[in-house]
């Protein structure tokens, strides 16, 4: 299996094809390389939905402004700063707080200072990553400075025709202004993350391919992609009958994950939560995969209903230390360990910035 850098488009697009004992090398090689230049140790977020209030359309998407049959909610601060309590007490080094997107100046605030308390509580020690959509580049630096020091904003695919196949062409949903967005994120001084879904209606396994040299070419320093999941409220129902069956996109998902590993041996690939949605083992399988973040669910339970991006997204257990200590077997299973008490930052980030 290439160990190497420098795949071209025909490259990947062959590796993003193989099945069988190949399918099962490939995800293997990537595996040992990961294990090889990171360690065996994953790295646990606890992932807070804070907040499903959207402004945008995006047309996979279940909590999208349209959708008026989502209840929208806020958590409220002190069950944000409760949660990550519960984060920093049970040693998972990290969280992740995601959102619709919003820019208005109360939302805009409100982030700011979670951020603070956040740092507060645990005297420094919780490191934050956000994922709260396009903002202005002032905002990015504001929420920078307050704390947060990995952003993840997926670019969804990095194809222009196919974007507009799954946005609304306007303003609001511009290709360019999300490119956009990644460069603000990434010199403002972000680890910055990004990703894709996978098995989209229109996509093919050349675009996937791009979008792999996409991830390269910005150097990314995370990434987050899994499969494209329905949703039925959502104006991509209609292309139901093009996808390719969900098992096929639960494994070219691997694929992707291992073929990224192989050509960026040190970054952060998370094990996304709709694998889960697919196979029970969905993200311990990404690990076996390369990927080496998982972001268990820590969001008030009685929110997780109306934070259904795409359907059988997991609910999750009342008792987010029983699925975290689910987790922590099977991924013992596979031979690897939770790298506790840790920021667990991409070396990426670190080697590039020392060149
Ligand atoms: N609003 C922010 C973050 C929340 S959405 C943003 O859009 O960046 C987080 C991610 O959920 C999106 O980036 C998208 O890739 C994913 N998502 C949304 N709908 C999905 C679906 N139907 N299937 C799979 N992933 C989906
Ligand atoms: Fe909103 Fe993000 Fe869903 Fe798009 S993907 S509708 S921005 S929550």
């Amino acid at each position: 299996m290439p160990k190497n850098t420098l795949l071209n488009l025909s490259d990947i697009s062959s590796l993003l094809k193989v099945n069988g004992e190949e399918f099962d090398k490939l995800l293997a090689s990537a595996k040992q390389l990961r294990d090889e230049k990171l360690g065996n140790q994953i790295y646990l977020r606890g992932l807070i939905e804070f907040s499903n209030v959207c402004s945008k359309d995006c047309y996979y998407c279940g909590i999208r402004k349209s959708n008026k049959q989502v209840q929208r909610y806020n958590v409220s601060d002190d069950e944000v700063l409760a949660s990550c309590r519960l984060a920093f007490d049970n040693g998972l080094g990290s969280v992740v707080l995601q959102s619709g997107e919003c820019s208005s100046p109360a939302f805009v605030t409100r982030v700011d200072r979670l951020l603070k308390k956040i740092k507060q509580l645990s005297g420094n020690r919780l490191g934050i990553t956000l994922s709260c959509g396009e903002q202005s580049p002032e905002t990015y630096r504001r929420w920078f400075e307050s704390g947060a020091h990995r952003y993840l904003l997926r670019i969804e695919t990095s194809n222009r025709d196919l974007y507009y196949k799954i946005h609304p062409n306007d303003k609001k949903h511009s290709f360019e202004h999300r490119l956009e967005a990644l460069y603000y994120l990434k010199y403002t001084g972000y680890q910055t993350g990004s990703g894709v879904m996978i098995g989209l209606p229109f996509q093919t396994t050349e675009h996937l391919a791009g979008d792999l040299l996409f991830f390269k070419n910005i150097d990314i320093d995370m990434c987050g992609m899994g499969p494209y999941v329905e949703h039925e409220n959502t104006p991509l129902e209609g292309c139901r009958h093009l996808l390719r069956p969900k098992k096929e996109r639960f494994e070219l998902a691997l694929k992707m994950i291992a073929v990224l590993r192989l050509m960026m041996y040190d970054i952060n690939i998370a094990a996304s939560t709709a694998l889960d949605a697919i196979d029970v083992f969905g993200r311990v399988k990404a690990v076996a995969a390369g990927a080496n973040v998982v972001m268990p669910n820590i969001t008030p339970a009685k929110y997780r209903s109306n934070y259904l991006l795409y359907e059988n997204k997991p609910i999750g257990n009342n008792d987010v230390l029983a699925d975290i200590a689910l987790l922590e077997q099977r991924i013992k299973v596979i031979g690897n360990e939770i790298g506790y008490n840790q920021w667990g930052d991409a070396k990426h980030f670190f080697k590039k910035n020392e060149r």
